[in-house]
């Protein structure tokens, strides 16, 4: 099976996972004796469908809709849609496996799910989105619920999408309930919400450099990415008096040595949604450098100098030459907003430098962990202050990092929170497997 190439993601994160839990089998046998590898690597359930609708020029055009209910031993699916031109199955598949493991590191109530389309959001009107959202959710209401499985957004999907998908699941169901997160704040959104993955990230680095004494304070930053999460990864950095340098899109990378315009980003990707090309016509002296001029081994936002990096845009877009490059710079602390930015082998060189690495399934999680306060501000049908929804996010973000250190010095490795995020989530899981018995 391993030779499948639609899988390769899957494999990548799998790989890891299973590699992580070698000591734990070690001291845990039974884990083998209840198969629970064999069961964790399969999904529950995967959904595949078609996606019909009409584009503005009557033409209909068909993509491919996914949803993977991979593991609901902690509570009902929950996870992210994702609607992007490369994505596949596997895609989805590993998006879904570390989504079990994130989730339970939250400590919250919620199981493992992901899904999403190949529809490519770039380029098309508002009215082409709904009726892409429509005919999606036309499929997708079966499968779903409040107390089933709860998608929120992704690479895509923000706040547009979200109200599109949940007026159509409104009309078809006739019920006006929690299905979904990233909601507008007027009709069951959570303050904090849009904030929450990036603002977690830097909470995870404070957390990081904390236990080594140190803080962002004064650090100049490098992020990747141009979209939610990139962004509030910014504004978070700045108000903890960090210098965030950099920015990307899919087309190319901004460097501002000055620090980011944190309200021409925002301008630009959240408002225009154009390319970070046209940052250059407010600040000409910032510098651009277009994807066709990256490295042959890797990506121009990690070649800057900087003393802590942010990888938050996309899978696989940190290599090893990066890795080797940012450590060369001098980095210290790298915090990954995105899933799986890293690859494997820019991962082993983080580690072996024993640099504060916080990988994506713990240090990302504060966007879902308050997908799910969204969840019980929805169920109770209260609308909790902002200030008591980051409280809790910084509280989650610190009990996060706590249980990956802690689980780290645990197995004889203190300063690797891969290990420790590996086996801190997957050991909550096994156990409630175990207890629910074989299903
Ligand atoms: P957005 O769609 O808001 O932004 C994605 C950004 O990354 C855009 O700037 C986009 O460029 C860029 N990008 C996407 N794909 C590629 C690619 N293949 N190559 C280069 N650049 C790319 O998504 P989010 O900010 O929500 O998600 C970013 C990452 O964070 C993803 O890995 C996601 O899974 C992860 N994440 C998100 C959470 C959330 O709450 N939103 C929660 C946890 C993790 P362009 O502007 O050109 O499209």
């Amino acid at each position: 099976a391993k030779s499948s190439p639609a899988q390769t993601e899957f494999y990548q994160a799998t790989e890891e996972v299973l590699e992580c839990l070698r000591p734990l089998f070690e001291r845990a046998p039974h884990y083998h004796d209840h198969s629970i590898i064999e069961r964790i690597v399969e999904p529950e359930r995967q959904i595949m469908f078609r996606v019909s609708w009409v584009d503005d020029a009557g033409r209909v055009q068909v993509n491919k809709g996914y949803r993977v209910q991979f593991n609901s031993a902690l509570g009902p699916y929950k996870g992210g849609l994702r609607f992007h031109p490369s994505v596949t199955s596997g895609t989805i598949k590993f998006l879904g496996f570390e989504q079990i493991f994130k989730n339970a590191l939250t400590g919250l109530p919620i199981g493992g799910g992901k899904g999403g389309s190949d529809f490519d959001p770039k380029g098309k009107s508002d009215n082409e989105i709904m009726r892409f959202c429509q005919s999606f959710m036309s499929e997708l209401y079966r499968h779903i619920g409040p107390h089933t499985d709860v998608p929120a957004g992704d690479i895509g999907v923000g706040a547009r999408e979200i109200g599109y998908l949940f007026g159509q699941y409104k009309r078809l169901t006739g019920r006006y309930e929690g299905v979904l997160t990233g909601k507008g704040l007027n009709w069951g959104g959570s303050l904090g919400r849009k904030e929450a993955t990036g603002y977690g990230a830097v909470y995870f680095a404070e957390n990081m450099l904390a236990a080594k004494d140190e803080s962002l304070q004064g650090k100049t930053c490098l992020v990747s990415g141009a979209g939610n999460v990139a962004i509030y990864t910014i504004e978070k950095l700045y108000e903890l008096g960090a210098k965030p340098v950099t920015c990307s899109d899919s087309k190319g990378t901004i460097h501002d040595p000055n620090g980011i315009d944190l309200g021409l980003l925002k301008q630009l990707k959240e408002v225009q949604r154009i390319s970070l090309e046209s940052y250059l016509h407010e600040h000409p002296d910032a510098h651009y450098i277009s994807a066709r001029d990256y490295p042959q081994d890797g990506h121009a936002v990690w070649r800057i100098e900087g003393d802590a990096a942010f990888p938050c845009a996309t899978q696989n877009e940190l290599t090893e030459a990066d890795a080797k490059a940012l450590l060369a710079n001098g980095v210290t602390c790298v915090s990954e907003g995105a899933n799986m930015p890293s690859t494997k082998e820019a991962v082993d060189r983080f580690l072996e430098a024993k640099i504060a690495y916080g990988p994506g399934k713990a240090a990302n999680a504060g966007g879902v962990a308050t997908s799910q306060l969204e969840m019980a501000q929805n169920s109770s049908m209260e609308q909790w202050p902002l200030e008591k929804v980051d409280q809790k996010l910084k509280q989650i973000m610190a009990d996060i990092y706590r249980q990956c250190a802690d689980t780290a010095s645990e197995f004889g490795e203190p300063d690797n929170l891969v290990l420790g995020a590996n086996i801190a989530g997957f050991r909550k899981v096994a156990d409630a497997m175990i207890e629910q018995g074989v299903i």
